[in-house]
């Protein structure tokens, strides 16, 4: 019997869908599973298929036209059937449409000047990092075909050369320290002199972590129907890409195609071995000695792993202390930290030369000079602009990042521009956080970034984690503020861990207690940033915070208690 198909609701808040295209005309045989026709709604583009097998015996709007959903748009029937009343009922359903509820488009080709219905897309994403592939499976998710270009592996640098490499050598280096100290806990007959890293098994362990986590983003693109090509992504267009020689439009384009070492611009000695964060991923062995430039997060992570490893590590930073970025009171405790494991730790120390047997740096106007066979260059990271001639498609950039609003938007309005490449907090969260916000504005929801509250973590032993202001920043913005504090020593399940070295640190506003900052210097800081970031997302005042009831025993305990520190005067417990 013939059936009467209908404009299909496609969302809760979908009253009237627009066809875009019929993929079959009267009289062509359909069989079920395939594209009938296109319809495109405020928020998305979709493809509908035939339900059943048959000939489409009529079409009842053109392309271009917009219906009321559930209205009839078509007959399909069995080859030679009498469907005449099918017909004839989906015409009367249609005479008593209200005229308002059919409409043609003001273009009946649905084509504006430069963007087109008939584009291969909804939205091309050049870059398979966390940036690029998290917005890939967003957008799928909300109804757009996607597609996502990427020349190296998925997973870009954060699964393959970054966060989780890393991560994963520093828990062979904490484990190796768990061993040494596990005669504390009672563990025994272990040949605690002879313990230390075999690095073929480091490496092979890294190594399947990374290919596993890899394999699984390529199967998260085959679940949300992702659409992935292997190649180099080259911005020709405000709609267009090309790849393996093959041009591809879109909607909308979202560059994710992150950053790159940096190094120093000083005389570099060919004939010294200057690796960067990639190439110490892969050592095979544990070198003697090595000096690590620059102390920020990645040449401390690697100084830790390094030190603990065996190696004699020295540390030559610019600035006046390493991890300039982190509440000065825990940088000082953590330097002290890090001498004690033997690092040597230069500061304020500008390195002018690196000769084939020596570093060369300047400090207190004297030259100083460090021998070693291997250098570590790590001086930050600068935005990778491959494929993107942003000069000629007029992209605006500042200091080598693509500029953008915060709606992740770039000066060209079908442009986007997440992660690593804007330059504004070079964190796999962040560059996640910006895919998930520039989807959502592609898809007509308004959001946007709130950079103030962005978490970042240091995964050294005790760990590192921070969000918002230092005491510094917050004393200069605000003046008086409150500062609670809590020690490590004083919790018992710190105690019970055999790590009690430590503090946590939460600084809030005089007036309502407002959590300006929080930063905890502990072990498992890295998980537990999570409670601040969501109290400072919901605002939340140190008051709440220390009467919201935390397990016991938990280190967590430790966040209450700095709370309660900053909100009453005093923490309960020390
Ligand atoms: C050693 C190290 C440790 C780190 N540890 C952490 C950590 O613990 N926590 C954290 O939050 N962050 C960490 N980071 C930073 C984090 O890795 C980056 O912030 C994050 O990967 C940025 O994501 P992205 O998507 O912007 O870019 P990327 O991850 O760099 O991905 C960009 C992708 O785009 C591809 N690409 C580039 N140009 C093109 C083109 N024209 N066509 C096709 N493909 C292209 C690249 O091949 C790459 O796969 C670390 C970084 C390093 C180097």
């Amino acid at each position: 019997m013939a059936e009467i198909v209908i404009m299909p609701k496609l969302g809760f808040n979908m009253s009237e869908g627009k066809l875009i295209r019929w993929y079959k005309s009267e009289g062509d045989a359909i069989q079920k599973g395939e594209p009938f026709f296109s319809v495109e709604t405020d928020k998305t583009n979709m493809d509908i298929e035939a339900t059943r097998d048959g000939v489409v015996i009529k079409q009842f709007i053109e392309e271009g036209e917009t219906l009321a959903v559930t209205l009839p748009i078509a007959v399909i029937g069995d080859k030679g059937e009498n469907a005449d009343d099918a017909v004839a009922e989906a015409q009367a359903q249609l005479g008593k449409t209200p005229e308002k509820a059919m409409k043609k488009t003001d273009n009946a080709q649905v084509q504006t000047s430069n963007q087109t219905l008939s584009s291969d897309y909804d939205i091309a994403v050049i870059g398979g990092g966390p940036g690029g592939y998290e917005a890939a499976i967003k957008a799928a998710q909300m109804g757009k075909k996607t597609v996502l270009i990427e020349k190296n592996r998925l997973g870009g640098t954060c699964l393959n050369v970054g966060c989780i490499p890393t991560k994963t050598l520093l828990m062979s280096a904490a484990s190796l320290n768990n061993v040494k100290k596990c005669g504390e806990f009672g563990v025994e007959n272990v040949e605690i002199n002879r313990a230390g890293l075999d690095m073929d098994t480091v490496q092979k362990r890294k190594n399947s972590i990374v290919d596993q986590l890899v394999n699984g983003v390529g199967m998260l693109m085959k679940k949300n129907g992702v659409t992935v090509i292997e190649g180099e992504g080259t911005l020709t267009g405000d709609h267009s890409v090309t790849v393996n020689g093959n041009n591809i439009t879109a909607e909308n384009i979202i560059l994710a195609t992150g950053s790159e070492s940096k190094s120093l611009p000083v005389n570099i000695d060919p004939g010294m071995k200057v690796i960067t964060s990639k190439e110490m991923l892969d050592i095979d062995n544990i070198p003697e000695q090595m000096v690590i430039v620059g102390g920020g997060v990645i040449g401390v992570e690697f100084a830790y792993f390094l030190a603990s490893a065996g190696t004699k590590v020295t540390i030559v930073e610019f600035l006046d202390r390493i991890l300039n970025m982190v509440d000065k009171e825990i940088t000082d405790m953590v330097t002290k930290q890090l001498e004690t494991m033997g690092i040597e730790i230069h500061t304020s120390a500008k390195v002018t030369e690196i000769t084939d047997e020596a570093v060369v740096y300047e400090e207190d106007g004297t030259e100083h000079k460090i021998n070693t066979k291997i250098v570590l260059m790590s001086v930050g990271r600068g935005p990778r602009l491959d494929g993107i001639d942003t000069k000629k498609l007029g992209i605006k950039t500042e200091r080598g990042a693509i500029m953008t609003d915060e709606h992740m938007r770039t000066s060209i309005d079908s442009i986007y521009a997440i992660g690593d490449v804007n330059g504004k907090s070079m964190l796999a969260h962040t560059a996640s956080a910006e895919g998930i916000v520039a989807v959502e504005n592609i898809c007509g929801i308004d959001s946007s970034m709130d950079y103030g509250i962005i978490p970042s973590a240091i995964y050294i032993e005790p760990e590192i984690a921070s969000i918002g202001m230092t005491e510094e920043q917050a004393r200069e913005k605000y003046g008086e503020v409150s500062v609670g504090k809590f020690p490590l020593m004083a919790n018992g399940k710190a105690k019970a861990s055999g790590e009690e070295r430590g503090i946590v640190k939460v600084i809030t506003d005089l007036k309502y207690g407002e959590i300006l900052g929080a930063h905890l210097y502990c072990i498992h800081a890295t998980d537990m940033i999570a409670e601040m970031a969501a109290a400072m997302k919901l605002e939340a005042t140190a008051g709440e915070i220390a009467h919201t009831v935390h397990p016991h025993p938990t280190i967590s305990e430790t966040i209450m208690e700095a709370m309660h520190a900053a909100a009453d005067g005093s923490a309960i417990n020390f």
